[in-house]
């Protein structure tokens, strides 16, 4: 076998010791083999992970068109839009100031930045701050500050509905039409709205279909994506140096988990492991696509259909909460902006630590609904509290070879903060019903 891979690089020397001789170089043979494994990946197996995201963020904009158009237009009165808006943005920033402060205090207490030697910091700088990635963040987080601060304001309002519809970064944008238009056919009255309506309906049952037949391919898909991020992660040794801080964001994470079973538990009134169960589907998407936004066909068809959320709540927020409600994103910027602190050997005053509570949920707030985006608005959150400038690519470095299975893990609570949130404002306005699908124990789901 391995002659076969030293036949495929041209080696045509002799292994000694674990070390491929080549005629120029001595190559330690687990290189090879690991250069060979991404290349087969690369080519005969990440295709099929890209086809599938492709095919979700395909019906990403016509599911949030339709189902918020559907969702607001069928409330039938604007106090009723108002009402359920309200709820769910102050629900949103509540639980996302939850996260904020577990995210404050694990990093605090545990300090994981405090046992990170100059030698790695030098070794993590070395090896990335070139990184083009790194420098592609920095630049997007420079744009982004530079604009002013009621930027974010003038980006939600699209001057082209059309060209907002066709970039999926500008989720943001679709939604404020999608919810002007809805507004404006709730004013109408519903008999001047009803073939709008019926069109969006029916758009919507389309839609949802089309959700289905993907999902037959996400177990091949899900392979693929999770082979792909396999192969390409970073040297253990590195990852190890930086357990640490991240097992402190993992805690952080399964702590916010633990916090939303005990929402679910006392105010929806089923039980927390019923609500993992069915959200379980989308949570493996959120783990493998590390995008909300991808992942949000699938936590509707969860939401509304496994667990019993009415269409009317599911359709507004779920694809509000992809966008702005991210408390996975928000925890993980507050512990790995101390942690850098920490790391670097800067001292946060407690004021600093305030700022980052309300940068932090701004942050999650801005930041896109796709892999990576985190760690942009980080940059946002380290300049808030004063953070050198010319230490920020260290900073970025410092953290960057964890990034993606933090990214994939905190894309997985994002997802179940807005499922339980969905449920919560559902429960409120008395539009919880029972799951249209039934799972065979569902009998044992009451508390
Ligand atoms: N990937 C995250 C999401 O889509 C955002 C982030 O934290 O980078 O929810």
């Amino acid at each position: 076998f391995v002659k076969t891979i030293a036949s495929k690089v041209d080696i045509k020397n002799s292994i000694v010791d674990g070390k491929i001789i080549t005629t120029e170089s001595i190559i330690p043979a687990k290189d090879v083999y690991i250069s060979n494994a991404r290349h087969f990946v690369s080519r005969w197996i990440e295709p099929f992970g890209k086809i599938f995201v492709n095919l979700l963020k395909l019906i990403a904009v016509p599911l949030i068109l339709a189902s918020l158009i559907k969702g607001i237009s069928d409330l039938k009165d604007i106090a009723k839009f108002r009402n359920m808006g309200l709820r769910t943005v102050v629900i949103y920033i509540a639980t996302t100031v939850i996260a904020i402060s577990i995210g404050l205090v694990l990093v605090n207490v545990f300090e994981p930045g405090e046992g990170i030697s100059q030698q790695t910091i030098d070794n993590l700088s070395a090896t990335y701050v070139g990184n083009s990635n790194i420098q592609g963040k920095l630049a997007t987080a420079a744009a982004q500050k530079d604009a002013g601060p009621l930027q974010a304001l003038v980006d939600m309002v699209p001057s082209n509905a059309v060209a907002a519809m066709s970039n999926n970064s500008l989720m943001l944008q679709v939604i404020f039409f999608a919810i002007f238009l809805g507004i404006s056919m709730l004013l109408i009255g519903e008999k001047r709205a009803q073939p709008l309506k019926d069109f969006f309906d029916s758009l919507n049952d389309v839609v949802l279909k089309m959700v289905d037949l993907i999902m037959l391919f996400a177990p091949f898909a899900v392979f693929a994506l999770l082979a792909t991020v396999v192969v390409t992660s970073d040297d253990p040794e590195v990852l190890l140096a930086l357990l640490y801080y991240a097992l402190t964001v993992v805690a952080g994470l399964v702590l916010m988990i633990v916090v939303y079973c005990v929402i679910f538990a006392l105010y929806v009134k089923k039980s927390p492991l019923w609500f993992l169960k069915q959200i379980a589907p989308a949570q493996l998407l959120a783990f493998s696509t590390s995008s909300s936004a991808a992942t949000l066909p699938v936590t509707m068809e969860r939401v509304e259909e496994h667990m019993g959320v009415e269409k009317e709540v599911a359709s507004f927020v779920l694809p509000v909460g992809a966008t702005i409600n991210m408390d996975g994103t928000s925890l993980y910027q507050a512990v790995a902006a101390v942690f850098v602190c920490q790391a670097l050997g800067i001292d946060l005053s407690l004021s600093a630590q305030l700022t980052i509570v309300l940068t932090a949920l701004l942050a999650s707030i801005g930041s896109a609904a796709v892999p990576g985006a985190g760690m942009v608005m980080l940059v946002i959150v380290l300049e808030s509290i004063d953070f050198p400038s010319d230490l920020l690519p260290v900073a970025l470095a410092l953290i960057f070879a964890v990034d993606r299975p933090l990214d994939m893990l905190r894309t997985t609570v994002n997802v179940t903060g807005d499922a339980t949130v969905a449920s919560v404002v559902a429960k409120s306005l008395g539009k919880f019903g029972k799951p249209k699908v039934k799972d065979w124990d569902d009998n044992l789901n009451e508390v």
